[in-house]
């Protein structure tokens, strides 16, 4: 069985997509079948879309509208998309009560966060003093700072390390971390870099790419446990 992942792209102000290729290759290569939900708007249409899909992964891509977490919007903050914000807090709503199989990367780790009553840092570098470069100028094939994985989480059992590599494009971050998840992963400033939600089946969010380092290190891993859950559905 191919497991179906459902995902939601940028939307622009005129409801044009985009999508990097990446995040369909890695679901692909691990087994499963991506498939990108336009912009709606109807109730029923939405809860057809969370039936058809086995699990869901919420990518990288704008950032999110303060208003969300309850805070105005800093200069700082880049442009943000309204109507993704929209159909992707619903869907994630949707998606979380279903409780099928939840993968965020990037912004979908802040958003997971933000849509479960945490918040952000609306600009890493004006708002966290690091010595660390999380929008790195490497390209996104190339690792750039260590993520310190923590034991006896989830991601610990899964790669048995206590250090992987990641790549890092964000200039925002988890501030405060919401109620029901956990971390399992941060960088050696403090950042939070993974999580995941205790209390439900299959839900964890990255801070890195592990779609851009598919061929490197444990990244594949994370695709292959996520898409082999959608499809036992356990
Ligand atoms: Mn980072």
């Amino acid at each position: 069985m191919t497991p179906i992942i459902g995902l939601i792209a940028n939307i622009e102000n005129d409801l044009k997509l985009s999508m990097l290729s990446a995040y369909g290759e890695a679901i692909e290569k691990s087994g499963g079948l991506p498939i990108v939900l336009t912009y709606i708007e109807d109730e029923g249409a939405i809860d057809a879309f969370i039936d058809t899909c086995h699990g869901f992964l919420f990518t990288g891509g704008a950032d999110i509208e303060p208003q969300y977490y309850g805070e105005e919007k800093k200069i700082t903050c880049g442009a943000t998309q309204p109507f993704r914000d929209k159909l992707e807090f619903n869907v994630f709503k949707k998606a979380y009560e279903s409780d099928k199989p939840i993968l965020a990367i990037c912004r979908g780790a802040q958003l997971v966060n933000v849509a479960l009553g945490g918040t952000l840092y609306q600009d890493i570098p004006t708002e966290y003093e690091t010595d660390i470069l999380h929008l790195q100028t490497e390209d996104k094939l190339t690792p750039s700072h260590p993520i310190l994985v923590e034991r006896d989480t989830p991601l610990f059992h899964l790669v048995s390390k206590e250090i992987m590599t990641g790549n890092s494009f964000h200039h925002q971050a988890i501030k405060t971390l919401a109620d029901g998840l956990k971390v399992m992963a941060k960088s050696h400033d403090g950042m939070i870099e993974a999580v995941y939600a205790p209390n439900k089946k299959y839900f964890r969010a990255y801070q890195w790419h592990p779609e851009r380092l598919y061929s490197f290190d444990d990244n594949r891993a994370l695709f292959d446990d996520f898409i082999n859950t959608c499809k036992t559905g356990e």
